[in-house]
């Protein structure tokens, strides 16, 4: 996020670095597919919503690109859109950070990287929280924290399940340690809202790096990712180097978590409104028998049948028959 970007490095080819990128969306007619490095024509990519139509690699989807495709039409209600971020440090990045701030919330529209509302999925109202990654790389600051923490608490006071997309480059350095602080509020808020009986899911996308991985994009009661997402902490790179061996295949992506037991499951683009609105009615159907992580994991159970599994650990098979 620190570097600046020349505008033609999208060309390049260096596919590495596409992933570290603070631009947003390319511009331009053809793009460069991060999965298979095909050159895809910029408008058959948009009408395959974003997914490579060789290798079903899922590119970052702008928020309100976002909203459409996972909300049912105009069941859409934006909150809390008047929070600005305040330059409390002074911060001087290439450009000082207010100037950064006023440019960005020209080009995208948004008063900051996170958009938060209510809406329907297939029928069933929802709070919706998008991390847009175009607003400074989805960056997590005081008002990423904020909203993401008003929006636990309207769905603890709705009683809706709350859904959390991220795509993310992790804590905002600009705010400093007052962007460190929301990774322990937004998991509180998330606590409480857990505590009070309610469902939060997350779906992390490419890439959920940084200190959203740390915190409240890994802490949901049930985490999904969409295939190929590049999911971390520090980037492959640094840890290569930090410890000096030379990474698996796939390290960090979507795959290869689900492997280790650190994702409840992988969902391609075009079935996650389906398969959120079928986790709703399992997480939501015993409001009053389980609390908290008890009533996600009904919901976990018909992700393992889905996948045609035993359900892991006890809990999973107790809390399903409890369910039945
Ligand atoms: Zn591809």
């Amino acid at each position: 996020m620190a570097s600046n970007t020349p505008k033609d490095e999208g060309k390049s080819g260096r596919i590495s670095r596409i992933r570290f990128k603070k631009k947003d969306m390319p511009g331009g007619l053809w793009m460069k597919c991060e999965g298979c490095a095909t050159t895809i024509y910029r408008k058959e990519l948009e009408e395959n919503g974003m997914v490579c139509p060789k290798c079903s690699f899922h590119f970052t989807l702008p928020g309100p690109a976002r909203i459409q495709s996972t909300l049912d039409e105009g069941s859409w209600e934006e909150h809390f859109a008047d929070l600005t971020s305040l330059d409390r440090l002074n911060f001087m990045d290439s450009v000082p950070y207010g100037e950064k701030l006023d440019r960005t919330v020209k080009r995208t529209g948004q008063n900051d990287a996170l958009i938060c509302g209510t809406g329907e999925i297939q029928g069933r109202p929802v709070v919706l929280a998008v991390l847009d990654f175009r607003f400074m790389g989805g960056s997590m600051g005081e008002v990423v924290g904020e909203k993401i923490a008003l929006a636990a608490e309207t769905a603890r006071e709705k009683k809706y399940p709350l859904v959390l997309f991220t795509s993310s480059g992790g804590a905002r350095m600009h705010e400093g340690m007052l962007s460190l602080m929301q990774m322990a509020k937004t998991c509180s808020a998330l606590a409480e809202l857990s505590d009070a009986g309610g469902l939060s899911i997350c779906v992390m996308t490419n890439p959920t790096t940084g200190g959203v991985t740390a915190s409240f994009a890994t802490v949901c009661d049930l985490t999904l990712a969409e295939p190929g997402a590049l999911i971390g902490f520090a980037g492959p790179r640094v840890i290569a180097s930090t410890i000096r061996q030379e990474l698996p295949p796939g390290f960090q992506r979507a795959e290869f978590l689900m492997e280790k037991g650190q994702l409840d499951s992988i969902v391609s683009r075009e079935d996650l409104p389906g398969m959120l609105a079928k986790l709703i009615d399992y997480g939501t159907a015993n409001w009053q028998e389980y609390a908290g992580r008890g009533r996600a994991t009904a919901a976990l159970k018909l992700l393992e049948d889905e996948r045609g599994r035993t359900p892991k650990g006890e809990e999973a098979g107790q809390v399903a028959d409890g369910a039945s």
